[in-house]
């Protein structure tokens, strides 16, 4: 893959167009499904040819490198919006509420008294997800399956947070749709609306279980810096 401006722009073009089937081949809407293009370890020139092509809502996975990413372009592009899609630790709580409009990671009560901490005291309050490990991986954040209705409840009634979805990412290696269809299930149970799920290799599975947002890298920009 080659990486000119015009190359991310017809990759993206690409992208959209096959969720957008995937989507009517579910019996959904193409513009239920956001695509988040995960910018993390990417190259300045590729974030910005994203940008001239129309690509607004953007993933990183370190509070650090997001702001080295986005402080000054922020400025430039009001309508941005920003995620979080990689584990924050509680020291960084209330440098990720400032920075990021959605925390996709929220895992465990000692974060949500960070970030509850860093609001009562100005932080903006970002939409909040929780991150759910549906492959019980021992290296991966995210709340148990068995506890996140328990966890999604917490969140709700101790600590006064709206909980916008619910966020996975399946084990390297497995078949992801059952991830997928599990939170999905989860979701429902807690009522909870928004599922993000779904990566460069398997997104159109992730829309036909319910996906209403795609995080997308590689498949867009390329292959990542190490
Ligand atoms: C890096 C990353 C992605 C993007 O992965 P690709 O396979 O490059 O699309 C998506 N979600 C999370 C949580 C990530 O860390």
């Amino acid at each position: 893959m080659s990486d000119s401006a015009s190359d991310i722009a017809s990759r993206r073009a690409a992208i959209l167009s096959q969720a957008a089937r995937a989507a009517q081949e579910a019996g959904r809407k193409a513009d239920d499904v956001t695509l988040v293009a995960v910018s993390k370890r990417q190259p300045d020139a590729r974030i910005d040819a994203a940008l001239k092509a129309g690509q607004r809502v953007f993933g990183e996975n370190r509070v650090q490198e997001a702001q080295a990413h986005w402080a000054v372009r922020r400025a430039d592009y009001p309508d941005l919006e920003l995620r979080l899609i990689g584990s924050l630790q509680s020291n960084k709580a209330a440098d990720a509420a400032e920075l990021f409009d959605v925390i996709e990671t929220l895992d465990r009560d000692s974060l949500a008294k960070a970030l509850r901490k860093a609001f009562d005291a100005g932080s903006p309050v970002p939409r909040l997800y929780v991150q759910v490990n549906t492959g019980a991986e021992d290296q991966k954040s995210g709340v148990a399956v068995a506890e996140t209705q328990a966890f999604v409840d917490r969140m709700r009634h101790e600590f006064g947070f709206e909980i916008e979805g619910l966020m996975c990412i399946p084990p390297v290696g497995e078949p992801a749709g059952p991830h997928f269809a599990l939170l999905a299930g989860l979701a429902q149970a807690a009522g909870v609306e928004k599922l993000s799920m779904g990566m460069s290799a398997d997104f159109e599975t992730a829309i036909r279980f319910g996906a209403t947002s795609i995080r997308v890298g590689s498949a867009l920009f390329g292959a990542r810096e190490a």
